[in-house]
């Protein structure tokens, strides 16, 4: 297929960074080459790497010393003819080369538009396509494991293997069907059925289950700072922010303008609801009640609900005990450089099972074990980065809920002894859904595709 060639910048805009300008498309090669000094690029073998100039072809002038690298299609990330410009300037010589770039041919590219002509090309399946863009999202390292995990495949294998058992299930099913009187086809008996749709099933509502854990990894944990005033609710805020970098990803085809608070604490990504935000809240329980204040605060992944060490608990206090209740929690007792004077065996009857660690954020006192206990909380075992296929997709978590539904339907309906034909259509359908994930939306008959897949004796 034939597209026009794009361009963008593909490193973080650090300072100091080395900073790439990467171009994809049939022109890519003849572009770069305009405005190339010293050789022809047209005339490079594939796959090396060029030291020179780049020159403004208008007026001669030299813009930037360069290595560029010619890389011609399909043995690219696109399956596109491909040339990367690495400059060594700050951004505003990395953004002059773009602007040459663009000037003589090439469109500035969309996000992740590297990624959907890789895809369109064929090179990768819709969901790896998909794993590439959440990586460009990707906020924490957990989050960019899992969704390298995605992209090798894992997720599309693990559907793979579903979809043929369902496809053999129906094969078996069709055959019985057509062809009553052949015996030595295994009779697809209801039991068998049952057995075979319950694994699918099984499979389905498995993947579900750590699509939940997969989306908070990749959005991060929404987290709400609450407290009376003055407890040390910025404090908190500013040592996370201060204590754990901010991340940053290192992505080709991205042009990263949308800046984000995450904080990645121990591999817990954190959302940190902005400072605007958490002045709100701060005498939200107040203002607008505890029921109302549930409503605002149950959006919240994680609540850290801070005390003052130094101070009587208040009434303040126990109200936002009530107004947090059901949710994730940690409760922190700060200012321990003071005098004590709040009540801790009131607080640990408040707390109930939660979690209470004790700070002085003046003292940079107590942040580690706050870490801790937030790591504790969300790691306990349950994500080992690795071993599970995350689903980290809405698009795929609507898809697999739509096949777990029509699979319920299907054992349901071998359940109450319905014709077979009719189950049939359920399997059919959680195979197709299935489909989706992966990019295989099938044209040709379901039919054609059983009996190439399914030889009978001829
Ligand atoms: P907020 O109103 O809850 O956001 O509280 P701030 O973070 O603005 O802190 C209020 C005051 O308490 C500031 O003067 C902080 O320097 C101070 N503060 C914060 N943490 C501690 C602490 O651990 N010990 C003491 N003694 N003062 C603290
Ligand atoms: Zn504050």
């Amino acid at each position: 297929m034939e597209y026009d060639t794009i361009a963008a910048i593909s490193t973080p805009m650090g300072e100091g960074a080395i900073a790439i300008v990467r171009l994809s498309g049939d022109e890519a090669i003849e572009i770069a080459n305009r405005i190339f000094k010293e050789k022809s690029l047209q005339e490079v073998e594939s796959h090396t790497i060029h030291y020179g100039h780049i020159i403004d072809p208008q007026s001669g002038i030299t813009v930037e010393e360069v290595m560029v690298s010619v890389m011609k299609g399909p043995k690219t990330f696109t399956r596109e003819d491909v040339v990367e410009i690495n400059c060594h300037g700050g951004l505003v010589s990395v953004n002059r080369v773009l602007q040459l770039v663009l000037t003589n041919g090439a469109r500035l590219a969309e996000p992740g538009e590297f990624t959907k002509r890789a895809f369109l090309n064929g090179r990768i399946d819709l969901s790896q396509a998909e794993a590439v863009m959440d990586l460009i999202r990707a906020k924490t390292d957990r989050a960019m494991n899992m969704a390298i995990g995605q992209m090798e495949g894992r997720l599309s294998k693990l559907i793979t293997s579903l979809r043929q058992e369902l496809l053999e299930t129906l094969a078996h099913i069709e055959v019985n069907i057509d062809y009553p009187e052949y015996d030595d086809v295994e009779e697809m008996t209801h039991n068998v059925l049952i057995e075979k749709a319950g694994y699918v099933h099984g499979e389905i509502e498995k993947l579900l289950h750590t699509s939940n854990q997969g989306k908070i990894l990749r959005e991060g944990l929404s987290t709400v700072i609450i407290g009376r005033p003055n407890v040390g609710k910025s404090s908190l805020l500013n040592s996370l922010v201060h204590e754990n970098k901010a991340i940053v990803t290192d992505i080709p085809g991205t042009t990263r303008d949308v800046i984000e608070e995450y904080v990645n604490v121990r591999g817990v990504p954190l959302r940190l609801v902005d400072t605007a935000g958490i002045r709100e809240t701060e005498d939200i329980v107040e203002r607008i009640g505890v029921e109302r204040s549930r409503e605002v605060l149950k959006q919240a992944d994680l609540i850290l609900l801070v005390l003052n060490y130094g101070d009587e608990l208040t009434i303040e206090d126990e109200r936002l005990f009530e107004a947090i209740a059901g949710m994730e929690a940690i409760i922190l007792i700060n200012k321990t450089d003071l005098p004590k004077k709040i009540d801790l065996e009131r607080v640990k009857i408040l707390a109930k099972s939660y979690p209470i660690v004790t700070t002085s954020l003046l003292e940079e006192h107590g942040v580690d074990d706050l870490e801790e206990a937030i790591s504790s909380l969300f790691f306990e075992g349950s994500l080992e980065a690795g071993d599970l296929s995350y689903v980290s997709n809405s698009r795929h978590i609507a898809l697999l809920t739509q096949a777990k539904k029509t699979m319920e339907d299907a054992t349901f309906g071998i359940e109450s002894d319905i014709p077979i034909d009719l189950i049939q259509i359920d399997l059919t359908r959680t195979w197709e859904l299935l489909g989706e994930i992966i990019g295989d939306t099938v044209q040709e008959s379901l039919i054609n595709q059983l009996f190439s897949q399914f030889c009978l004796g001829k």
